[in-house]
């Protein structure tokens, strides 16, 4: 039999499963505890459990899915970048960024990506597959047992690592319902941030979910030929659809949309195409944030210069589009946005 993987089980599993083991039912809150308070890496830790019954768990239950393989610092501290080991072969990265004062893990919903963006490196390598629940939320358990230790802890999270997480809905929305459990994990789901391409379903049922996660919308170009090419789910969801869909989201919630425009030299940056930007978000609850495009080995775009990036965004400005320019983090480690890939040594630099 297959070993039951903890971080797999919603609260109301892990109780059902205690209580067939013939435990009382307060068992699954403590060892819910352990799991999302706690940290705990292997049964053992649990100290307050019965010792028959950390036994049984260390033999009939797993609490690790993911195996760490590589940890990578920035030179300025700031930016740290696991890699690590699904257990099949495939593999993901999560990165945590340390600010001033929050600490802001990035993590992956799936091994590699189906979309294709031609200049993201997740992208460009394929797609593995779908993470399960657990693994997506090892992910957060790893770093987050790191931090106790510094007695600090992850204060927000995007799921903005690889892979696109509306394709793979199901175990994306039991990670957050998990996090956001305040007898568990406690992380408010304002301070968790999903970042899609643009699936219009799931955009349509994340309006309707009772966790109000933030949303970020990858645009990246304001007219449907360029974006067919920057985004090639663009075809399928073309501009009309998406941007009804996005309107249709803020009125549901009357939550802000962030939607993100990666900058590329000579593509997407000119005067005009911020102009059409901002006819695009008129009249809706929006924020733009530029990312000045970070380098990829098999991307044929660059970045814009940085004069370019500010006139881009003094055009939105002028236009009142609120608008921010992304910080770059982690570039030394491959770790910024669209950097992530899992296959060392193959084109990783
Ligand atoms: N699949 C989702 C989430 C992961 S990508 C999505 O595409 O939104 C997270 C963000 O990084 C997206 O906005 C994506 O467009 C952006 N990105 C991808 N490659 C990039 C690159 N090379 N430089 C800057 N941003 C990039
Ligand atoms: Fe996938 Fe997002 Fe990268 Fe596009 S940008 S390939 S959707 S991870």
């Amino acid at each position: 039999m297959d070993p039951i993987q903890l971080l797999d089980l919603t609260k109301e599993e892990l109780q059902t499963l205690l209580i067939e083991w013939g435990e009382p039912r307060y068992r699954a809150d403590q060892v819910w505890r352990w799991l999302y308070r706690r940290f705990a890496a292997v049964p053992e830790e649990m100290t307050d459990l019965p010792k028959s019954l950390r036994a049984r768990l260390a033999t009939e239950a797993h609490l690790d899915p993911l195996t760490p393989l590589t940890t990578l610092d920035s030179i300025d501290g700031h930016t740290r970048k696991t890699l690590f080991s699904l257990g099949d072969g495939a593999q993901v990265e999560a990165v945590l960024m340390r600010y001033e004062k929050r600490r802001t893990l990035c993590i992956s919903t799936q091994a590699g990506c189906a979309v294709g963006c031609p200049f993201c490196a997740t992208g460009q390598g394929g797609f593995d597959r779908n993470l399960s629940v657990g693994e997506i939320l090892a992910q957060v358990t790893f770093y987050a047992r790191m931090l106790a230790e510094k007695e600090t802890r992850v204060t927000n999270i995007v799921f903005m690592g690889m892979g696109e997480p509306l394709a793979n809905y199901a175990a994306t929305w039991a990670a957050i319902r998990c996090l956001n459990d305040p007898a568990g994990f406690g992380l408010g789901a304002r301070a968790m941030t999903l970042s899609t391409v643009g699936l219009v379903p799931g955009i349509q049922r994340m309006s309707h979910e009772p966790e109000r996660v933030g949303l970020a919308v990858s645009l990246h170009a304001p007219a449907d030929d360029l974006r067919d090419e920057l985004v090639p789910v663009n075809r399928r969801y073309p501009l009309t659809e998406l941007m009804g869909a996005c309107r249709d989201y803020v009125t549901a919630t009357r939550r802000r949309i962030s939607f993100e425009y990666a900058l590329m030299d000579g593509v997407n940056d000119s005067d005009e195409q911020a102009h059409q930007l901002a006819d695009l978000l008129k009249g809706l609850l929006a924020h733009v944030n530029l990312i000045p495009l970070n380098p990829t080995h098999d991307s044929p775009y660059r970045g814009s210069p940085e004069a370019r990036v500010r006139a881009f965004s003094a055009v939105l400005e002028a236009r009142s589009v609120p608008t921010t320019v992304r910080l770059r983090r982690g570039i030394d480690i491959r770790a910024g946005c669209g950097q992530l890939r899992a296959r060392y040594g193959k084109g990783n630099g």
